[in-house]
């Protein structure tokens, strides 16, 4: 293949999903000089705690630095998950989770399911809601065996409808003989990011939320019993803030900078295949994943003709040719039929992984906050950000499981991960070994 065969005449370094929706500052919404709760950051966890206040009476503007949509919320890969990875983290040494608590976080990642499935019905959000679950494949048989140890807390405590398929029955799953078999979970979802993100803009707007665009949040200092939050277009005096910035989260925070480190996370779009071999790759239409440390993530798009196909191309922000380049090679080594597709997408955004793996809401400095998705936040962001506003407006019948005062940072981290690209080194590396080693 030629070294440029891989890009369609038409290629474009930008999501798929902005062909939909593409973020927008449209007409500017003045900043208010007062109000009762200020949001920082437009995102799913911004617009669906700004979302849920309105539904309590609790008036809240949203801050958002750049264009609506800006951020992960419009870029991601657009699979909605029941569940949270817990005793896995990016650090690989993730603090032990009591089995109570364990069973707590798994039954409200199964609620961000419910509540994300409910608030688009309710709202009547037309982004291509299916529950069609996933496959995660297993990268060795040692992941296989890890996959079905995990089954039974799965099932109980997250109810996913989770079950083992062996490697001799994978093609039900996958036209690819990558994995050594994997692990279906049945309560998984997919949507398309960025028309889930405009049907909640537009939830707001009809509720008269002010969400301002091109509104940087610049420096929040205390007033009294609440703060002074300045933007780049003005100053508004808030009864209680929240930080919704996660991937995104800077120096004006730099307390809970210092608990996030900002991952890259890349995706390329291919062009329309042919019907035949698209209905062939996935042909249960599960979102996939897989075990390895540096793990790929992929989905048909909602028209099931394209492959949308992400992952750790690198971990910083890169070039979307490069990035592109290395995605598409990933993807032939799991669908050697894909070879001559070619892409007409590729873009990057970031991700928020925190020291324990876990999301977190809760308060730091007189600051509410919901971040740290650890790649996983279509679902659990939305969670927390309506978590975030129930517990403001005094109308949460219980704690939830992410909230609380430990959010661990680490001495020698202030928030500029230079160490990523030597993590990212070690971690292929690893994923090598273990293939070797199988
Ligand atoms: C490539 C990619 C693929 C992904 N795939 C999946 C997937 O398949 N499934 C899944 O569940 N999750 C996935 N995710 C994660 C998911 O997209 C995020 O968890 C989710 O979008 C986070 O929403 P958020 O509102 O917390 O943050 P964001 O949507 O990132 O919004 C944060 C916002 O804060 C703003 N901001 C930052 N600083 C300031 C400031 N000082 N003033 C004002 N505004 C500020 C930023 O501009 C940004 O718009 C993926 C993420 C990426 C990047």
């Amino acid at each position: 293949m030629a070294r440029d065969s891989i890009f369609h005449p038409d290629f474009q370094p930008r999501p798929y999903w902005w062909e939909a929706y593409a973020p927008t500052a449209g007409e500017l919404a003045e900043v208010p000089r007062e109000a009762r709760v200020a949001i920082v950051g437009g995102g799913y966890s911004g617009l669906s705690a700004a979302l849920e206040l309105a539904k309590h009476g609790v008036e809240a503007v949203v801050l958002e630095r750049g264009a609506l949509g800006v951020g992960a919320s419009t870029r991601n890969g657009g699979s909605v998950s029941g569940g949270v990875n817990i005793g896995k983290s990016f650090s690989g040494r993730a603090a032990e989770v009591a089995p109570e608590r364990a069973q707590h976080l798994l039954a409200d990642a199964s609620d961000a399911f419910s509540l994300i499935e409910r608030l688009i019905e309710e709202e009547g959000i037309e982004c291509f809601w299916m529950k069609h679950g996933r496959f995660v494949g297993a990268w060795t048989p040692k992941h296989y065996a890890y996959q079905e140890k995990r089954l039974a807390s799965l099932n109980d405590d997250a109810q996913s409808g989770a079950y083992m398929v062996p490697r001799g029955r994978q093609r039900e799953e996958i036209a690819s003989d990558y994995y050594y078999g994997g692990m279906v979970v049945e309560r998984s979802a997919s949507l398309h990011p960025a028309l889930y993100y405009k049907g909640l803009l537009d939830a707001c707007r009809q509720r008269d939320i002010a969400i301002c665009a091109e509104a940087s949040v610049e420096k929040i200092t205390a007033n009294g019993t609440g703060r002074r939050v300045e933007t780049s277009r003005g100053t508004v005096t808030a009864g209680d803030v929240v930080i919704a910035t996660n991937g995104y989260t800077g120096g004006v925070t730099p307390a809970l900078r210092r608990r996030v480190v900002p991952i890259a996370s890349h995706i390329i779009a291919t062009e329309e295949l042919p019907e035949d071999l698209a209905a062939s790759l996935i042909p249960k239409w599960r979102s996939i994943s897989d075990t390895k440390r540096v793990l790929c993530y992929y989905r048909m798009s909602p028209d099931g003709r394209r492959m949308v196909f992400g992952g750790r191309a690198r971990f910083t922000p890169a070039n979307p040719e490069l990035c592109a380049r290395v995605l598409h090679g990933y993807m032939t080594e799991r669908f050697p039929q894909l070879q001559g597709a070619r892409v007409t997408h590729s873009w990057t955004g970031n991700t928020a992984f925190t020291l324990d793996a876990l999301p977190h809401m809760g308060e730091e400095g007189g600051l509410h906050y919901c971040l740290g998705c650890n790649g996983s936040g279509v679902a659990m962001m939305t969670y927390l950000g309506t978590q975030t506003a129930r517990k403001i407006a005094r109308v949460a019948n219980a704690p939830c499981a992410f909230d609380g005062p430990e959010f661990p940072d680490h001495p020698l981290y202030t928030g500029n991960p230079w160490f990523l690209p030597l993590v990212g080194g070690y971690y292929r590396m690893r994923d090598r070994l273990d293939r070797l080693l199988a």
